[in-house]
């Protein structure tokens, strides 16, 4: 552990950063169900929704008057090709897909506010990526395991065609011959195995060595939530996260920035311990969506047990400095001027809302 903290130190330093955003969940209906999730929502279900284009700009407006810089779109996977309801709804707004929607819901928040989308789409294909990439500053898609026995009968991933790993694998590699800055990551604890992570995070790294554009690494722990398929299913321990953390540290390039969601554990300096330099998004607006009984750590307190740990807390753009800088073929050109004009010359964000909050 100490050696990933000592590879950690090499390349970020004693910095570590967050990304200030607000979660929009454009849609909460999905053609899988993964036997973890509490986001996704039977159309059958009055919670079931797919937000309108005023509905997006007032949430969007909210993060924008919070000093967000980031808009993270979070939606499920393909509700269109299973829900009658989902076309529907898509048909309301003049759409077919809900990719097609997505992008259009980007373009919106670039016109309207100096918010950057960051979208977590899912899988892709390579039609999809080239539909988002211009409206959207950096993507994103857990590859969450590389287990094929996870989706047999009885599984997490049973009947989620979105979860094979193929299918997962193969949208990393796209973005990549996209060059799109991207985020991925495992979670743990699902029933998966100690050589089964260490796979998942190798094809990772090999992604990255072929095309150069894994920008971070979430190393996220499965929650049990009343209601779930795995209700009881046991979580993994803070030794088991750590382990693979410091794995994780190890495996991948060093300029790859290894993240822990810091609202899923008050254990900040273990996870600093074992050689996360990020705490992924904190919004100041909305809940975390994807794990609602969890609140994010207020940011001045995070701030102080990084401080106490001797790191200082930054924050960030949705695409990380090695990819703002100079010509680098990961922006859009439509998208650079205004990332660049975001970012102070080291390329984390030139306005840090800490500095004013104190
Ligand atoms: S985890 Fe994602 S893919 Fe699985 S059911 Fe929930 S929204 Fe759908």
């Amino acid at each position: 552990m100490s050696r990933a903290a000592d590879l950690r130190d090499a390349t970020w330093g004693r910095r570590v950063t967050y990304s200030r955003k607000v979660f929009v969940p454009l849609t909460n209906m999905c053609r899988d169900t993964c036997g973890y999730c509490t986001f996704v929502k039977h159309p059958s279900d009055p919670r079931a929704a797919l937000l309108t284009p005023e509905q997006v700009l007032h949430q969007a407006r909210k993060g924008e008057r919070s000093g967000c810089k980031e808009l993270l779109f979070s939606l499920g996977e393909k509700p269109e090709q299973r829900y009658a309801e989902a076309r529907e709804a898509l048909a309301a707004q003049g759409h077919s897909s809900i990719t097609d929607y997505l992008a259009e819901m980007c373009a919106l928040v670039l016109r309207e506010t100096s918010l950057l989308p960051h979208v977590n789409a899912g899988t892709l294909t390579d039609a999809e990526l080239e539909k988002l990439r211009p409206v959207s500053a950096s993507m994103g898609m857990m590859l969450e395991t590389v287990s094929r026995r996870l989706a047999r009968e009885g599984g997490p991933h049973h009947a989620c065609p979105d979860k094979l790993p193929v299918q997962r694998l193969r949208t990393l590699e796209r973005a990549g011959e996209r060059k799109v800055p991207f985020t991925t990551g495992l979670l743990i604890g699902i029933g998966e195995t100690w050589e089964e992570r260490l796979e998942a995070l190798e094809a990772i790294e090999a992604a990255h060595r072929r095309h150069g554009h894994i920008q971070e690494v979430i190393i996220q722990n499965f929650q049990r939530k009343p209601g779930i398929a795995m209700e009881h299913h046991p979580e993994p321990t803070l030794s088991d996260m750590l382990r693979t953390i410091a794995a994780a540290r190890l495996i991948l390039s060093p300029e790859i920035s290894l993240q822990a969601p810091p609202n899923l554990s008050k254990r900040h300096v273990a996870y600093l311990g074992a050689g996360i330099n990020d705490w992924g998004g904190i919004s100041p607006v909305t809940i975390d969506f994807i794990n609602p009984q969890h609140d994010w750590p207020e940011l001045r307190a995070l701030a102080d047990s990084c401080d106490a740990a001797g790191f200082a807390l930054e924050e960030r753009l949705s695409v990380y400095p090695r990819y703002v800088a100079g010509d680098a073929p990961y922006l859009d050109p439509a998208l650079r001027r205004r990332i660049a004009s975001m970012a102070r010359q080291d390329g984390l964000a030139r306005h840090q809302a800490l500095e004013g909050a104190a």
